[in-house]
């Protein structure tokens, strides 16, 4: 069998980086690449990290570029046959007019997760760990929700179609101005982020369902609030310490059943 491999996407600053760097300091037993969108601050991140004495290496994606999802895909496929893959779904977003905004991180939150998740799930090993990196927003986001929604959003028969025709109306809704008539929250970024916490619930089932003897586990995710360049100087834990909870599910061990589905947060499941 050839060896495991730890992919972690967004991964050139911040968070994603972070986790990167926790894994080799855990003496993750196999390869890990550091994926970014931008090849040049790719590999200065992966050259920074050699310098510290870390085996690391680069390979481009653009989390919102279906075909370099597919090419990362082909070339795991080609190197590792399959893989056994930490995959750290780190992503950001703008600002502009609401409609606009919701539109764009939507695509890089949601949509971008999706893709990525639809070319690489397929590959995965057993005991494969995924950990899609999703926020404590997305829970007050749903707090916030009508009660319709927040009943669709908790219920665990709801299918990927219902949810992606669910965020694709966010959207519309949200260019439309009549967003929160129609009971969404007025974060777009908080909405996007509940799209990736039920997205993890549903690939999880599915994952239970097809593959239910191979032991792979996955989740989302919240960091905390963590300084980087999305988060600003303020938040109180420092960029290694937000990548303690992603790198713990990423690294659960062999035979363990939890959590599966869930949404954890300083490595502890909550209620959704
Ligand atoms: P940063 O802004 O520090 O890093 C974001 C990373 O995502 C960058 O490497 C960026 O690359 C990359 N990225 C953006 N778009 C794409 C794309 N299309 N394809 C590939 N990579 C992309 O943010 P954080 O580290 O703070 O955020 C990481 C994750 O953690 C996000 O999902 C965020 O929502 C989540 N999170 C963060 C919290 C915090 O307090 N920081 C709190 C809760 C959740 P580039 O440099 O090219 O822009």
């Amino acid at each position: 069998m050839s060896k495991k491999v730890a992919v972690v996407t967004g991964a050139n600053k911040g968070i994603g980086l972070a986790i990167v760097r926790e894994l080799c300091k855990a003496k993750f037993t196999g390869d890990v690449i550091l994926t970014a969108r931008n090849e040049k601050l790719g590999n200065e991140a992966v050259k920074m990290l050699k310098s510290e004495g870390f085996e690391v290496s680069y390979h481009h994606l653009d989390i919102c570029d279906q075909g370099s999802a597919k090419q990362l895909s082909n070339f795991l496929q080609k190197t590792y046959s399959t893989i056994l893959a930490t995959l750290a779904i780190v992503i950001a977003f703008e600002n502009d007019t609401f409609g606009e905004q919701a539109e764009v991180t939507m695509r890089t939150n949601f949509w971008g997760t999706l893709w990525v998740c639809h070319a690489l799930l397929p590959l995965l090993r057993p005991n494969a760990r995924v950990v899609n990196v999703s926020s404590f927003v997305s829970k007050k986001a749903l707090d916030t929700c009508s009660p319709q929604l927040q009943a669709k959003f908790r219920d665990t028969e709801l299918s990927e179609e219902e949810l992606c025709l669910l965020m694709g109306q966010f959207v519309i809704a949200a260019q439309q101005g009549n967003h929160q008539a129609q009971g969404w929250p007025s974060t777009a970024y908080g909405t996007t982020k509940i799209g990736v916490t039920v997205l993890s619930r549903i690939q999880a089932h599915f994952l239970t369902k097809t593959r239910a003897a191979d032991g792979i586990l996955l989740n989302a995710c919240c960091p905390g609030w963590v300084r980087t360049d999305m988060a600003g100087s303020k938040a109180p834990k420092s960029p290694e310490e937000g990548a303690q909870t992603p790198t713990y599910l990423a690294l659960l061990p062999d035979g363990m059943k939890e959590p599966h589905g869930q949404f954890v947060w300083d490595k502890t499941v909550q209620e959704w």
